[in-house]
């Protein structure tokens, strides 16, 4: 009997028989390592707990003071049954970890959700070689391509400033952990106070108690001045919208920071006044460069548009599977980045099926990033070119 791969997907998560643990597993089990303190991926009743140090507080905060976590920092191994562990940044959220798994010699990588642009808030995602990647493929369409951050956030300040000056209140929604953090380390303070909704206000004291440092915000309660509050920016959760809480900032300009608003529609759906294209997730170019960091001969994929993509990857000379995983699209009750439908200009729902830039396409029409790929695919593989 062959033996059993050193990753292998159960009913519980992610499990290594050898080392006797789970990676983000969805159902309670007794050892959990964590990629990061999202709520898909970090969930409650698990004996006990590895996370990144950066995710202590947060997981704490998250899922109640009394968990069993033992923390681990980026680039240090510990070793359960003769399988050594070890995390690296991600570059998705603060404390967000790619989980390094190896035994006898053999490399596994699960990435957990990760970005390749440096957010100037978490440490930079590094590419870990690897001989088998679990990768996630959120936006593994090529439709999604993400502007260099500095032009949203240039937009955003560009927003904020008009609406002071036509006597708005500026309300900007971005999921609580994660894009709060990116979106107030880059707004010009100069122009105004910085307010946050409640449960962004706790994120950020979670993060500060860890020793993140983080621009000054004041939270929003009954007693805050509505007039200086028309200078400033009321940063809030996706759950906020449409509430009186919200309500109560009138007259005010309101938008939404997600990788879903690069698609036609979303900003509409959301009753939105402006979208901005801005996520922690890698974009489809991102995803290509990141799998072929890792010199990895097998993919797998877990959340995203993994039937697309996976047959895309063996398009291009990877050993490639959609994994039947839990993760995805429940970023905590927030709804954060909750897969909107692709819909035409005619507003007709389109499948993702016919987005993938390869339909039948011959191999002649491979960019030369493919072919590069392809090439070095079949030279390890020895066979003729
Ligand atoms: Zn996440
Ligand atoms: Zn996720």
């Amino acid at each position: 009997m062959a033996a059993k791969p050193l990753l292998e997907f159960n009913d519980k998560g992610i499990y290594c028989t050898q080392g006797q643990f789970f990676i983000d597993p969805w159902q309670p089990v007794k050892d959990a390592v964590i990629t990061h303190a999202h709520a898909d991926h970090a969930k409650w009743g698990h004996q006990n707990y590895l996370a990144h140090s950066l995710s202590f507080e947060i997981l704490k905060y998250r899922l109640g003071a009394d968990i069993n976590l033992q923390t681990l920092d980026y680039g240090n191994t510990i070793s359960k049954n003769g399988v050594q562990i070890s995390f690296h940044p991600a570059g998705h959220i603060i404390g967000s970890a790619q989980v390094r798994v190896e035994y006898k010699g053999e490399v596994w990588v699960v990435s957990g959700d990760y970005k390749l642009e440096d957010d100037g808030v978490c440490t930079p995602f590094e590419p870990i070689k690897c001989h088998s990647f679990i990768s996630e493929c959120t936006f593994g369409m090529p439709v999604y391509q993400w502007k260099p951050q500095q032009f949203v956030f240039d937009e955003i300040n560009k927003w904020w400033r008009q609406n002071v000056e036509e006597g708005k209140t500026t309300v900007l929604v971005g999921y609580s952990l994660g894009k709060a953090q990116r979106i107030l380390q880059h707004l010009d303070l100069p122009i105004g106070n910085i307010y946050t909704h409640g449960v962004i206000k706790n994120t950020h004291e979670a993060l500060r108690r860890n020793g993140v440092k983080l621009n000054p915000t004041i939270r929003v309660t009954p007693e805050t001045n509505r007039d200086e509050m028309r200078k400033g920016l009321v940063l809030c959760p996706p759950s906020s919208v449409g509430t009186p809480w919200m309500r109560k900032f009138f007259p005010y300009s309101f938008g939404y920071c997600s990788g879903w608003m690069a698609l036609r529609g979303a900003k509409r759906r959301r009753a939105a006044d402006r979208g901005f294209v801005l996520s922690d997730h890698a974009d489809w170019d991102g995803l290509i460069q990141a799998i072929e960091a890792t010199n990895c001969e097998t993919v797998y994929l877990t959340h995203g548009y993994t039937a697309s993509f996976s047959r895309y990857l063996c398009d291009i000379g990877y050993d490639a599977h959609e994994a039947h995983t839990l993760y995805g699209g429940d970023e905590a009750n927030e709804q954060d980045e909750d897969p909107v439908e692709l819909v035409d200009e005619e507003g007709k729902v389109i499948e993702p099926e016919e987005l993938v830039t390869t339909p039948q396409r011959e191999k002649t029409q491979l960019t030369d990033q493919e072919k590069s790929i392809a090439l070095k695919k079949a030279k390890k593989a020895g066979g003729a070119v």
